[in-house]
């Protein structure tokens, strides 16, 4: 018998024989074909017409490490270029705790309220944060992630600073051609992404805290001389009167550099991106930077000069990934760097075979 309970000594029970397990595979998943690569035409008429899931797929095949998609990458992007650089490219940084998120979500939310679009990409470079999971994660940004004219992407995930600050760069032309008036460029202020992020963007925000008694002592002098913005958060509940002795220190710290090419003199400011507290001031001060730096020919003068920089960057970044992606190259760099730990070699005649190696051999193949 097949169910002991459907003996005649089990009345009014009756246990129907179960239906067969499922496979654990899914067998209508095989049937579900992948949509096939859009063309590069179709590509570049959806961003245009501000299709997001074109610029997804655009921003995919950026990021991607195939060649294959490098080079349709570069083709959209190249027939997307006559349509960008009209927006405003905005950086924001500040160590991790520092408010970004928060901040970003309420600046963001102020922004799109007088129209337009906004794009908040990311530049990190440390492995163990591009997962997703901190910067650019959307979950971060809760208002700002549901809004239809907000498009959020996470950092290009690891890999050397120059490769993943350039695909950030080459998503702002995406973004751009797809109408996003708005960028930001979001990164933790820790380390060298802030020059690369200082490199393509418009106005560089720096996000500061206060209450920590020691505020200046943190700041590395390199990026409080990039910001052309100071804005010290959490200024609410206790914390207010921190917060304005933090600004009249970096006020004062400020006065001591030399004045910034673009002619303007970075302001400081307080507020609470929490409790949305002085956001329209900050975002007042970030347009009269806009209206300055227009008028006397700065911004477009920034823009060409980020331009030349971006070439160089590029072909930096090829130069060495070529060099340091090539087996052989790998094999023969270990082989010299025994040699020279081992004093049988000098730095130099072991970057020498090396290179020579390079040139010779692997170019000319
Ligand atoms: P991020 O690491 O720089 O992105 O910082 P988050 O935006 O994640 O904020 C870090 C912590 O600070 C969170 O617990 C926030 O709730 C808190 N925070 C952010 N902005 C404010 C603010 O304006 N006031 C106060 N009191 N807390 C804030």
């Amino acid at each position: 018998m097949e169910h002991i309970e459907n003996d005649s000594q089990f009345a009014g029970l009756t246990v129907n024989s179960g239906v067969k397990q499922p496979p654990s595979v899914n067998p209508y998943l095989t049937k579900r074909k992948r949509k096939p690569m859009p063309t590069v035409g179709e590509m570049v008429e959806g961003i245009l017409k501000g299709d997001i899931t074109m610029l997804s797929r655009a921003v995919t095949l950026v990021e991607s490490l195939s060649a294959d998609h490098q080079a349709i990458a570069q083709e959209v992007i190249e027939k997307c270029l006559p349509y960008s650089g009209n927006s405003r490219r905005i950086g924001i940084t500040g160590v991790p705790g520092a408010g970004k998120s928060t901040s970003i979500d309420v600046f963001g939310l102020h922004v799109l309220k007088s129209g337009g679009k906004l794009a908040v990409l990311a530049i990190d470079p440390s492995s163990e944060r591009t997962k997703g999971s901190i910067l650019g994660d959307k979950t971060r940004m809760e208002k700002l992630s549901v809004h239809p004219a907000a498009f959020i992407r996470p950092s290009p995930s690891a890999g050397s600073l120059g490769g993943v600050a350039r695909k950030t760069r080459e998503t702002i032309v995406l973004c751009e051609a797809a109408g996003y008036n708005n960028i930001f460029v979001e990164t933790v202020g820790v380390g060298q992404s802030e020059t690369a992020v200082h490199s393509m963007v418009d106005f560089f925000l720096l996000i500061q805290l206060a209450g920590t008694g020691d505020e200046l002592q943190g700041i590395k002098r390199g990026i409080m001389e990039m910001a052309d913005g100071i804005v010290i958060n959490k200024a609410d509940g206790d914390n207010v009167d921190r917060a304005r002795l933090a600004q009249a220190q970096f006020r004062s710290a400020l006065m001591l550099f030399p004045p910034a090419a673009s002619g303007w003199s970075p302001e400081v400011l307080t507020y609470s991106g929490y409790f949305e507290l002085g956001i329209p001031e900050v975002w007042d001060m970030i347009d009269r930077y806009f209206d300055f730096v227009k008028a006397n020919g700065y911004f477009e003068r920034k823009r060409s000069e980020q331009a030349r920089y971006w070439m160089y960057e590029t072909i930096n970044e090829r130069l060495r990934s070529s060099f340091y992606n090539d087996p052989e190259i790998e094999r023969r760099l270990a082989e010299g760097e025994a040699r020279v730990l081992a004093n049988r070699q000098t730095s130099f005649a072991a970057a020498r075979d090396v290179l020579d190696f390079y040139f010779s051999d692997i170019l000319k193949k």
